[in-house]
């Protein structure tokens, strides 16, 4: 039977039903009640993105209601961790609408654990509060999908699609159904991309049969930054990747046991390096070391100069705090909520965490922009807020016309985490309900001979295994196409060993970029001969495409900014310090499809909280 095309017309078009995502549907179908909102996803919305596995903890909440924290203190504490470069208006927007979507949230059904002597939220730390969260991501589905007028789940997104008559304008998206291999033709007035950013564009750590283990989901393929670029909208801060202090083998999170727990680090002759590596940090990224705390890549360097000097290893002293079997409840549960694979290592390698320490590691690198870091677009602020450099019309659009995004997709504005993500979808929502609005006269046009060309380049893949593989007299190596596992396996070694990868000690300078992007370029052009048996590696390759096209917008900020801002998630070697002189700006790049060029430019860095963070005295 021939493969079918379907058409789906919609007002407002979501890609990715995360917490972006869900966000996005949840608040559309508030602000446009009679509006056609498709959420489209590439999994299954109930069990998808960065909280498929569940989550011990939220990372992003003030607490006004008890007045624990107002959002202006949380925007010195973002601004503090990035080392000065955050898009404060974007944080500031999320920090105070962020409360009230965790009040939703409990009122779904979310358990948030209490302080039995206070009764307010049990804070992890300033910031997060504990919740029994295995069931956070369907909890969080349900309320998208009792508000989207239909969900098409297992539908890969391959492409956005400009509008035909006007060349800066959304008009929809592409993909194909990874189950049946129908095309899909999204038509919509305006699009959110939720679609999460990247893991295994570096190699993990974990090798071989454990090449899934890695601290991002797997399946987190960069596609939220893959098919924002080629539609040129402008990128931020790709350079700033992610790096995480995590348990060893099986990246279990550290937080419960630093903050709430309040275990401590040490190297292998059990001394506190961190206070012994105060002057050379200093000398590098000067008074940005007195940030209480401190700042996160910081902590990281620390520990990677002890590593590097054979201190190692480094050990997380889990059988110092589990004096009582209360917390000794909360240490496992805190893996078995999100990370379970942490609580199979210490089985499998005989470790009671009441009895003995617990080795801590870095982690490869990762692409994202609702954690600790900041990558993804470039986008406009909110009205009241927002200084002029920053707005061009509607909150959470990106410099393309009708496009907006959420979580991950959104760059300049780090922690926001789950709950902030999912608000981002709220704002980006709000806003494009109104761009619907507004531009009511205005429906999208597609161009049918461009679809033509791109249904064929989507299925291309399958045409090239099935011509190629006569060619094979037995295993894999075919001669005229590469499969998508190779392509990711060059991907990842090209990444680590010149883009600053954890076998290079997170190290680069710009020969090594520049010879990264020779090996990128060449790695794009065999993708054009990449080979899928099936539609499961179909999808695989264009999940590797978002991935290339992702790294190689990492590698051209990496060698755009010519200093060490964040030691500890890398360092270019031939610029070591922090140079407050020349790059106290956002890095920002725009893609041209047609010519394949990178226009870079520096992006302006405006403070809007008056206010110093706090400082070590
Ligand atoms: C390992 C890890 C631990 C974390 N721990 C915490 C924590 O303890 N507390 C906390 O508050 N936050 C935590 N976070 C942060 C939180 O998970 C993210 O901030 C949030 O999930 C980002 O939302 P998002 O919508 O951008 O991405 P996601 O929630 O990942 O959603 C992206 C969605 O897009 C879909 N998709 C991707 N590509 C396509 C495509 N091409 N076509 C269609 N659909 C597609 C995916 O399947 C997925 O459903 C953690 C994140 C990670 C990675």
């Amino acid at each position: 039977m021939g493969r079918r095309t379907k058409f789906v017309d919609s007002d407002i078009l979501i890609i990715g039903g995360g917490f972006g995502g869900c966000g996005a549907a949840y608040e559309s179908r508030y602000w446009g009640r009679d509006l056609k909102i498709v959420l489209v996803e590439k999994a299954n919305v109930e069990r998808s993105g960065a909280v498929a596995q569940g989550l011990s903890a939220i990372n992003c909440y003030m607490g006004m209601q008890w007045g624990e924290n107002q959002p202006e203190d949380f925007v010195r504490y973002a601004r503090g961790d990035l080392m000065g470069l955050v898009r404060e208006d974007l944080v500031y927007d999320i920090a105070r609408h962020v409360d009230s979507t965790v009040h939703k949230f409990e009122e779904w059904g979310l358990p948030i654990l209490k302080n039995p002597e206070t009764g307010r939220y049990l804070r992890e730390g300033k910031w997060q509060i504990m919740i029994h969260g295995e069931s956070y991501k369907p909890i969080v589905a349900e309320a998208a999908r009792k508000s989207a007028s239909e969900i098409y789940n297992r539908i890969m997104v391959t492409h956005l699609v400009m509008d035909k008559a006007r060349p800066n304008r959304i008009a929809g998206a592409v993909g194909f159904n990874v189950r049946n291999g129908d095309f899909y033709v999204f038509r919509a007035k305006a699009v959110i991309v939720g679609a999460g950013g990247g893991s295994h564009i570096y190699p993990p750590r974990s090798r071989g049969e454990w090449m899934g283990r890695t601290w991002y989901a797997p399946w987190s393929t960069a596609s939220a930054y893959g098919i924002l670029i080629p539609t040129g909208a402008k990128m931020t801060q790709m350079e700033n990747k992610i790096v995480l202090t995590r348990f060893k083998d099986g990246y279990g999170p550290v937080g419960a046991w630093f903050l709430l727990l309040k275990a401590h680090a040490t190297n292998a002759a059990g001394e506190f390096y961190e206070k012994d590596r105060y002057p050379e940090i200093k000398a590098r990224v000067g008074h940005y070391v007195d940030i209480l705390p401190m700042p996160t890549c910081l902590r990281n360097h620390a520990m990677l100069e002890e590593i590097k000097a054979g201190k190692g290893p480094i050990y997380m002293h889990t059988q110092k705090v589990l004096d009582t079997k209360e917390k000794e409840e909360i240490g496992w549960e805190d893996f078995l909520d999100m990370t379970i694979g942490q609580a199979v290592v210490w089985a499998a390698q005989n470790i009671d965490p009441k009895e003995k320490p617990s080795e801590l590691i870095t982690s490869e690198p990762y692409i994202m922009g609702s954690h600790a870091t900041c990558s993804g677009a470039w986008a406009s602020g909110p009205e009241d807020c927002a200084p002029a450099d920053y707005q061009w019309g509607y909150n959470r659009m990106t410099t393309v016309e009708g496009l907006f995004g959420a979580g991950d997709t959104i760059g300049g504005s780090a922690h926001k985490f789950s709950a902030g993500s999912f608000v981002e979808g709220r704002l980006a929502a709000k806003a494009a309900v109104r761009y619907v609005m507004d531009h009511k006269a205005e429906p999208p046009q597609v161009d049918d001979e461009h679809i033509k060309r791109l249904q064929e380049v989507v299925f291309k893949p399958l045409e090239n295994y099935t011509v190629g593989r006569n060619e094979i007299v037995a295993g894999t190596v075919a001669p005229s196409y590469i499969n998508p596992l190779q392509g990711l396996q060059r991907l990842e070694k090209i990444m680590d060993e010149y883009v600053g990868g954890y076998s290079m000690f997170y190290v680069t300078s710009e020969p090594l970029l520049n010879r990264g992007l020779e090996l990128l370029q060449m790695l794009t052009e065999d993708f054009e001969n990449i080979g899928a048996d099936g539609l499961h590696q179909l999808q695989r390759a264009w999940e590797l495409q978002h991935r290339i096209l992702t790294a190689e917008s990492v590698t051209r900020h990496t060698l755009f900014r010519q200093e060490t801002r964040w030691p500890g998630y890398y360092y270019r070697a031939d610029h070591p310090k922090l140079d407050d002189n020349e790059w106290h700006c956002f890095t920002g790049s725009q893609y041209d499809p047609k010519t394949r060029e990178w226009n870079m430019s520096k992006l302006p860095v405006h403070r809007i909280v008056e206010g110093f963070e706090l400082l070590r005295t």
